[in-house]
């Protein structure tokens, strides 16, 4: 049984939730983090039913307060975590003459400013423990999309602060690595769908045309690239951006 703790961003639904079931089998304990503590509920107790440790902890990771809070929350009732999963996430997509400064700065403010503050508020743990794990969620979207000029901002920026955590922070045994997955069918991708007016399967199927394995990904996908991160064997794997997407991207 691992007795390490593991922190996952987000993790209400979607990639995140796959995460922390995943972590949770691998023997981490986890602290299943989103905006609303009642929306962790349901992973928390599928963890708990499986035989696992798990914390629903509402917080917004973009509020520094709350998140120095609920990282000391986790330490007190779950134990110090030494993994952390950056993967909250929001679109606010429109293209650029249309986009607001308010679409902007929230899309930044999600995804940079609540990667840095978890990271920061986690890494004290790390250092203590000689050994920690950063896994930090991008995208394809980084190497450019039409429609997402504040979100490929933000993905692309995360590679480079995942890298800089890795030089930064390599020496104390923590080893920090994104994850840019490519099509994942979660809300985010049937929101999109919706937006621009096609039904999920729909737009699935479209989207499978355009990947190399002929299908679109499943949090699953993502879950099992986060496990092999932040597994024990991985200590010699750092600083890298894993294009998690049926195909190649460069
Ligand atoms: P999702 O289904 O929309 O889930 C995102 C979760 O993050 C939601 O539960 C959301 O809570 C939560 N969240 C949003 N803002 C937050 C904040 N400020 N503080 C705490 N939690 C917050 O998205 P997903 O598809 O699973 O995506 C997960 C990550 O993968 C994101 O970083 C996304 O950018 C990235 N990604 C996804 C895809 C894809 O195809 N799905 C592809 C590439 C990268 P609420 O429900 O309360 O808003």
């Amino acid at each position: 049984m691992n007795a390490r703790t593991a922190i996952v961003t987000g993790a209400a639904r979607g990639i995140g939730a796959g995460v922390a079931r995943r972590l949770a089998a691998d023997g981490f304990a986890v602290a299943v983090l989103d905006l609303d503590e009642a929306g962790c509920k349901g992973v928390v107790d599928e963890i708990v039913t499986e035989g696992g440790r798990a914390l629903a902890v509402g917080v917004d990771v973009a509020e520094e307060d709350a998140v120095t809070a609920a990282v000391e929350r986790i330490a007190a009732e779950l134990g110090k975590p030494t993994v952390l999963v950056n993967n909250a996430g929001i679109i606010r997509d429109n293209l650029l003459f249309k986009m607001s400064v308010d679409d902007w700065d929230a899309v930044m403010s999600v995804h940079l400013r609540g990667s840095f503050l978890l990271a920061r508020a986690t890494q004290g743990s790390m250092i203590e423990a000689g050994w920690g794990r950063i896994v930090n969620l991008s995208s394809t979207s980084a190497l450019g999309n039409r429609g997402q000029a504040n979100y490929a901002a933000a993905k692309a920026g995360v590679q480079g602060f995942t890298k800089t955590l890795a030089l930064e922070l390599g020496r104390y045994g923590v080893t920090a690595n994104a994850i840019a997955p490519g099509f994942i069918e979660t809300e985010m991708t049937a929101a999109t769908a919706e937006r621009i007016g096609l039904g999920f399967d729909e737009f699935k199927t479209m989207a499978a045309k355009e990947i190399p394995v002929a299908r679109t990904g499943t949090p699953d996908d993502i879950a099992h690239a986060v496990s092999f991160f932040v597994s024990e064997g991985a200590g010699f794997v750092s600083g890298q951006v894993l294009y998690v997407a049926g195909g190649p991207k460069a």
